[in-house]
């Protein structure tokens, strides 16, 4: 739930991918208890995240070809935001990097 323009390229590929994996759990009714228990997932958000990443994806110019399943959302699960952004930075020095020059003095407030 980070901006996908604060992500590097690795995790943005690897939260998509994961995206599509819930959805196929979803649509297969595989538990996802160990997601949601950790704050990691909002079945709601999904859709709209997905079209986010892939729409970061292609601004970097890569393919995305992958339109997610159809499946029925549903209110569940809720991600804290502010966690997952510290989360990231902490594991990820290229994403820190842009996490970081995102928050510069002169950068302007993403509106989105
Ligand atoms: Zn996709
Ligand atoms: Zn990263």
């Amino acid at each position: 739930m980070v901006d996908p323009t604060l992500m590097c390229t690795k995790h943005l590929l690897g939260e998509h991918v994961e995206l599509h994996m819930f959805v196929g759990c979803l649509v297969r009714k595989k538990t996802l208890s160990g997601y949601f228990n950790k704050g990691l997932l909002e079945v709601h958000s999904i859709r709209a995240r997905h079209a986010a990443l892939a729409r970061e994806m292609l601004r970097r110019g890569m393919q995305h070809k992958s339109p997610l399943q159809p499946f029925r959302s549903f209110k569940m699960g809720k991600i804290n935001r502010r966690q997952s952004k510290l989360e990231l930075a902490r594991r990820c020095e290229n994403c820190q990097s842009l996490i970081n020059r995102a928050k510069g003095p002169r950068a302007p407030q993403r509106v989105r």
